[in-house]
């Protein structure tokens, strides 16, 4: 096995240029020659599976729902990833070891190499990345708050596109309607689902309160996140009533509250969609603290272990999904 020294990479220093270690279809490489062929099937045709996690205390948050989770995407992507999700699990936390890694992110992801550029390419070697860098709060001093641009971009039916996998060929959706937001002022896209009923952000799932109980879209043109179910399971454990349904964009304008889910947002109040504005609510801030105790304490879902942190999480709106 190929040992790279473990340099905790900046968090300024472009994202290949730096050094440290990625694990690479079973060794850690490192991290500059952690390369991929140009006629890599995944690149060309978007098949390419992903995960983003968050590394809090050295331990990965849910990290075998992850890892579970890519290799549910690469079946539904119709190839078999060559490591089990347990694997996965201990290339992780190598990883995360070999970074020292205490605050950060790790992505992993799969893909068809460049075996044969056919489309059907049953053949085509798969290849797994497991890479982590430092990824400190940006606005450690409290929620700034995420302002959304409602998408012309749709969420696709779930015959239309695997909506279901965390795969590539879903993200140039969010890349457009990203780029649409941003070009508009906004941190975020909201996007509907092909019936124009809500759906998501680019990168998070949507929650309002609306009489007092959460409303979220049933994970169906959505992706189903693991921060969106934690966050159910927090809310119902602090007596909260959840709804998952499909919700239409003028129940926004009856909602009290906005916010939305995912690893990278954490629980992050909506301050605005469209002209419409939104308060840092109690019901939000009260999920935010209740996840931030989640994540640094009892239920890392990795054995974590570590006392309750207060304060809300930060936005990471420029951050990857
Ligand atoms: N929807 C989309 C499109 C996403 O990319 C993400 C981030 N993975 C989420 C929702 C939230 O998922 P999770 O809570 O598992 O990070």
């Amino acid at each position: 096995m190929t040992r790279a020294t473990p340099v905790i990479p900046g968090p300024d220093a472009p994202l290949a240029d730096r050094d440290g270690a990625i694990w690479l279809d079973g060794d850690l490489v490192p991290w500059r020659e952690a390369r991929l062929h140009v006629l890599s099937h995944g690149l060309h045709y978007g098949g390419s599976v992903f995960e983003g996690e968050r590394a809090y205390d050295g331990r990965v948050f849910k990290l075998h729902e992850h890892s579970a989770r890519l290799v549910a995407s690469a079946r539904e992507m119709g190839y078999a990833l060559p490591w089990s999700a347990d694997e996965l699990d201990a290339a992780t936390r190598e990883v995360v070891a070999a970074a020292g890694l205490t605050d950060g992110y790790v992505r992993p992801v799969a893909w068809r190499g460049g075996d044969t550029l056919r489309l059907v390419a049953p053949d085509s070697r798969v290849h797994v990345a497991v890479a982590a860098w430092p990824w400190p709060r940006i606005f450690a001093d409290g929620p700034r708050g995420i302002r959304l641009h409602t998408s012309r971009w749709r969420r696709p039916a779930p015959d239309t596109a695997p909506v279901r996998a965390k795969t590539a060929a879903q993200y140039a959706l969010g890349s457009l309607a990203g780029q649409e937001a941003e070009a508009a002022g906004r941190d975020d896209a909201l996007l509907l689902d092909h019936r124009g009923r809500l759906a998501e952000a680019t990168g998070a799932n949507l929650f309002l309160v609306l009489d007092g109980a959460l409303h979220t879209p049933p994970p169906e043109c959505v992706l189903d996140g693991i921060t969106r179910r934690t966050v159910i399971a927090l809310a119902q454990d602090l007596g909260l009533t959840v709804v998952e349904r499909h919700l239409a964009p003028a129940e926004l304008e009856r909602a009290t509250e906005v916010f939305l889910t995912g690893t990278a947002y954490e629980v992050q109040p909506v301050t605005a969609v469209d002209a419409r504005e939104y308060p840092l609510g109690e019901v939000g801030t009260a999920l935010a603290e209740a996840y931030t105790r989640a994540v640094r304490g009892g239920d890392s879902g990795d054995g974590g272990v570590g006392g309750p942190v207060g304060g809300a999480p930060a936005a990471v709106p420029d951050g990857p999904r």
